[in-house]
């Protein structure tokens, strides 16, 4: 059956493989952002699709639409963008979610909240699991995102519980693909455009710390399979690759992959920055009959390929909107 999907944030690079995929199942999009962090090569390949919508709007102020199902995924993801201007990123997450989940409630649409790994914080359980409450510094540089989406994740349990909002909460552990914004400071693309530059790499720390990094594709089917469970199943559930590697072995395997010529050097490790992250994801499987798929070394020669043109084609990447 053809729904009416919102997709917040749908600009963004795992918002826009949300509305292709969207799309391809026969859905109308409307494909909300404020162009923060997002970009409009990103979608542009979908405008001249008759059942595709783009609007500009943020959604920390409300928003009205007739909608079957919302998937929110609006909220810079990179610390170095989401602590550009930490209040803003708090109020996306806090004042955006109230919008969205009132928005849910008066149309009586499904919502699929995009909560992240971050709610577990610097934790002390290894893999994380759902029932996990996590180890979060409230006041530090991280936590106008990690708190932020616990609050946001505390308000989807409150619409559901006062209100019977639908509500689906999905924690995404790191994610990657093509489309990352190069510039945007995460680690995936930071290694493989420097490699590619035979720039030094910058490992953070001494980098023992370690990170399960999964392709765009399997997140895409994940997010899709929940948001499609029987309203009874509200999560909170991880979705994510359990290959967990060290940030040096990620280093390591990305020159390899790009025979290049760069040197490792070690900078000071950023605050608060999780120590060991890995998820749990037998809920997902017997839930949703969900895993990933897709090795690493086989997306990060996707993604290495694409930013290997985007250098030769000279793409300007400078496109942070700093007035939102
Ligand atoms: P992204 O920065 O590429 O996308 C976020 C999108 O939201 C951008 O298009 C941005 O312009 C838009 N946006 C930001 N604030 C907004 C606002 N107030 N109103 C409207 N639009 C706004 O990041 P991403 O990696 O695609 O992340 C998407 C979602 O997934 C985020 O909610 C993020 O927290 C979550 N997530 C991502 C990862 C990951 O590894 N990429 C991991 C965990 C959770
Ligand atoms: N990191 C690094 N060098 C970089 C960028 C990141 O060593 O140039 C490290 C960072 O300190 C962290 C890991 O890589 O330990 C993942 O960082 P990212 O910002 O991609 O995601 P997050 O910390 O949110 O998981």
């Amino acid at each position: 059956m053809k729904k009416r999907v919102l997709v917040t944030g749908g600009a963004g690079f795992i918002g826009s493989h949300l509305c292709e995929y969207l799309l391809s199942k026969g859905h109308e999009v409307f494909c909300l952002d404020n162009f923060f962090t997002g970009s409009k090569e990103n979608i542009i390949h979908l405008k001249s699709e008759k059942y595709f919508e783009i609007i500009r709007h943020d959604i920390i102020n409300p928003f009205h639409i007739e909608t079957d199902e919302i998937y929110n995924l609006a909220c810079p993801a990179s610390p170095q963008h989401y602590q550009y201007n930490p209040i803003k990123t708090m109020k996306t997450s806090v004042i955006g979610s109230i919008n969205m989940l009132g928005l849910a409630k008066r149309v009586n649409a499904k919502i699929l909240q995009a909560s992240t790994s971050e709610v577990y914080g610097d934790p002390k359980m290894h893999p994380q699991s759902e029932e996990y409450w996590g180890n979060v510094n409230p006041i530090g540089k991280r936590s106008c995102y990690d708190v932020g989406k616990r609050a946001s994740e505390t308000l989807c349990m409150d619409y559901h519980r006062q209100n019977n909002v639908h509500i689906k909460i999905v924690r995404i552990f790191n994610t990657y693909e093509p489309r990352m914004m190069p510039n945007d400071g995460r680690v995936v693309s930071n290694f493989i455009l420097q490699a590619l530059q035979d720039k030094d790499i910058t490992v953070f720390g001494d980098g023992k710390q370690t990170r399960s990094f999964q392709y765009v594709d399997d997140l895409i089917i994940g997010l899709y399979k929940m948001m499609n469970t029987s309203n009874s199943i509200i999560g909170p559930i991880n979705i994510g690759n359990t290959e967990e590697f060290t940030i040096l072995e990620l280093a390591v395997k990305i020159i390899e992959l790009t025979n290049s010529k760069s040197k490792i050097i070690h900078l000071p490790l950023p605050e608060d920055d999780p120590l060991r992250r890995k998820p749990n994801i037998d809920l997902a499987k017997e839930t949703l009959n969900w895993k990933p798929i897709t090795k690493l070394e086989e997306g990060l020669i996707k993604t290495i390929n694409y930013f290997d043109k985007c250098i030769k084609n000279n793409r300007d990447y400078s496109t942070l909107n700093k007035f939102n």
